[in-house]
């Protein structure tokens, strides 16, 4: 196996995602050339901003030696606009950085170590907080004496409860979390703890509440200024200019004008600046554009050539075949391709993948960890997070009609509906504060316009036949009262609330012990009997595949690679991989069976090999199966295989 040179982190950097966000970027441009300007201003051949000249009092700007114009004194005001400003930022940086580290170690300690000390550091924020903070930061500059310093002060000291408060609601929020514990465990002290596993999850939090209150603190130390309590004569900042050019603003409104525009600017953008750093710090936004997701995934099929190259859609063998056995069924999937878009690689998740269920049947998808089953899912109805996901191809005909051609509205009303999803997950996809029979009511009046009531009665009647005991008093119960196996149930039962004709269930037994999955599969299969519900099964388990599904395809690196009825592909496996897959399997009492990993690891999404993607893990690889796109070839009676040199098939 060749190693490849690894590639460049796919993870579009902080920098490229600033330069997306256009008034974020235009924000960081202005308060650069600001902070620059600041930075640079004892080096400007400028007057000195203090030194008076009656003779030429009041100038406009644009007056000879005096580009801005000067003050009532006769002081140049481009010269003290720049001291003023470098002033105010200084004064407005030094107290939101006063601010945050005193905020953010009162919010983390007492976050950590809760109880008393908690009590007691945080009755203190409560006691700032009951001033109005303005006047709570007159009255410390009024205490500490009118100056600059000061005003500093009394503006870092009002805006402590801020960061406190922001911050221990985070610290509190991950103080159980297991990775503390488990530090706690390893005999870490609580400063280290604090230091190497709060600090960092908290710094975005700090870093966020900061840009966005580096604009306020400079206002206010304006505010301050305005009023005389903040730089005294003859220094000048933003807000000493603005409250000296209030007086004259009739017959001179560039004195105010100018100090004012330059706080606005300086606000703006960094407010802006603040806006777009909140978004960068955002995990949830740093995979993607700056965007939360949309109702449905974005579907683009402009490059898409109609269902792909002969091969990979007849499924069936002869095309006549595959056309009578699809006529009838409630999901056709043609070369489905949903693909990510992360920086400049493309994930190709789903690579062209076709399959059908028809009716009352239970098809099963099967494939390692990764290998596309959920994406293929979540495609299906459109649910895969846009961005960074589209849909750049193919069609899903639900009941004859292509839903990516539908409107927004029909796809969701076909969700819970007429098709319905039961997740891996249960205790992360149920509503911690409401009680399951509520959320089963909201999942029934979603779409059925009855009385709570009544839909009350038919989530008892749900409950009862997902065959939860006790069912009229469990409806009471919460997400975090029920067992696993139980929760599991809910989400079946939530499928179920709608009647649905095609139940997508994405690997719904996996966190299940093997009792409680038996139950689940007894379940799913009465309800195919019953009311004659199709099922997609997503599972890695070929297990679990045995117990339930007519027919099964088999998923590697976002293509199918075999597709059969569940006894073909079982008992005759075509596809090395399919073979290995079902090698892994361990049985009871045959404890001598060595079971076969897989070795290798399966090829990344975003830079798959030419030809089969299973190649460099395959024993029977060959040159020919890294020449080109290889076909998912008919084998008769439906079974199918995209291998040139497949397994011996003996048909019965
Ligand atoms: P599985 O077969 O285990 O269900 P998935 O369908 O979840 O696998 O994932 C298939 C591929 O798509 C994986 O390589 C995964 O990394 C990628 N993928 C899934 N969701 C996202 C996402 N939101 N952003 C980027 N890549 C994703
Ligand atoms: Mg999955």
């Amino acid at each position: 196996m060749t190693i490849k040179p690894r590639k460049r982190s796919a993870r579009p950097s902080a920098l490229k995602l600033l330069a997306r966000n256009h008034l974020a970027l235009m924000g960081a441009v202005i308060f650069a050339g600001v902070i620059i300007l600041a930075l640079i201003t004892p080096w400007l051949p400028l007057v000195n901003p203090d030194a008076t000249d009656p003779a030429n009092r009041l100038l406009p700007p644009l007056s000879d030696g005096h580009f801005l114009g000067t003050d009532h004194l006769g002081r140049d005001l481009l010269s003290r606009l720049l001291w003023g400003t470098r002033v105010s930022l200084a004064v407005g940086i030094s107290a939101s950085l006063f601010a945050a580290f005193f905020g953010s170690a009162i919010g983390i300690i007492s976050g950590y170590f809760g109880g008393r000390t908690d009590n007691i550091m945080m009755r203190g924020i409560d006691m700032v907080m009951a001033f109005p903070y303005i006047l709570l930061a007159l009255a410390i500059v009024a205490a500490l004496g009118p100056g600059l310093m000061n005003a500093l002060y009394a503006i870092a000291v009002v805006n402590i409860p801020f960061f406190a408060r922001n911050i221990r609601g985070v610290t509190v929020g991950i103080v159980h979390r297991e990775f503390v514990d488990s530090a706690r465990l390893s005999g870490k002290g609580h400063i280290r703890i604090l230091l190497s596993e709060i600090l960092p999850n908290v710094m975005p939090v700090i870093v966020i509440t900061m840009s966005t209150t580096v604009g306020w603190m400079i206002l206010e130390t304006a505010g301050l200024s305005f009023l005389g309590l903040g730089a005294q004569p003859p220094q000048a900042d933003l807000g000493s200019m603005l409250g000296e050019g209030r007086k004259l603003i009739t017959t001179a409104l560039h004195l105010s004008a100018i100090p004012g525009g330059m706080i606005f600017v300086l606000v703006m953008s960094i407010n802006l600046l603040g806006d777009g750093i909140r978004d960068i710090l955002d995990p949830r936004l740093k995979s993607g554009a700056l965007a939360r997701p949309a109702p449905v995934t974005r579907i683009d099929r402009s490059t898409w050539d109609g269902p792909a190259h002969a091969g990979s859609g007849h499924v069936n063998g002869q095309p006549g075949a595959k056309r009578d056995a699809e006529k009838g069924a409630i999901l056709s999937v043609e070369d489905l391709r949903t693909e990510f878009v992360l920086g400049d690689d493309v994930y190709k998740a789903v690579g062209g993948v076709s399959f059908h269920v028809g009716r009352n049947e239970c098809v099963g998808l099967v494939g390692e960890s990764g290998s596309g089953k959920s994406v293929t899912a979540l495609s299906l109805l459109g649910l895969v997070a846009s961005p960074p996901g589209t849909i750049a191809g193919g069609r899903v005909m639900l009941d004859g009609r292509d839903v990516f051609d539908m409107h927004e509205q029909e796809i969701r009303a076909i969700r819970g509906g007429r098709a319905a999803y039961v997740f891996q997950d249960p205790l992360s996809t149920l509503h911690p504060l409401f009680s399951v029979g509520d959320q089963l009511v909201e999942a029934i009046r979603a779409h059925n316009r009855v009385s709570y009531k009544e839909a009350w009665q038919k989530a008892v009647e749900l409950l009862r036949m997902v065959r939860i005991p006790n069912p009229e008093k469990r409806a009471d119960s919460y997400p975090h009262q029920l067992s696993g196996g139980m929760r599991q149930r809910v989400g079946i039962a939530m499928a179920l609330a709608n009647e649905p004709e095609l139940i997508i269930a994405d690997e719904p037994t996996t966190a299940l012990d093997v009792t409680v999955q038996a139950q689940i599969l007894k379940l799913m299969n009465n309800l195919r009997e019953q009311h004659g519900t199709s099922v997609l099964f997503i599972t890695h388990d070929f297990g679990v595949v045995s117990e339930i599904c007519d027919r099964v395809a088999v998923m590697y690196a976002g293509q199918i690679v075999e597709m059969g009825t569940t006894q073909q592909v079982l008992e005759n496996p075509a596809h090395p991989y399919t073979k290995r897959l079902i090698d892994c399997v361990p049985r009871l009492g045959e404890t001598a069976r060595e079971i076969a990993a897989i070795p290798g690891l399966p090829p990344a999404v975003n830079d798959l090999p030419v030809g089969c993607a299973f190649a460099d893990r395959c024993d029977r690889a060959a040159d020919a199966c890294r020449a080109g796109a290889i076909d998912l070839d008919p084998l008769g009676d439906g079974h199918a295989v995209r291998c040139i040199k497949p397994m011996e098939v003996r048909h019965a």
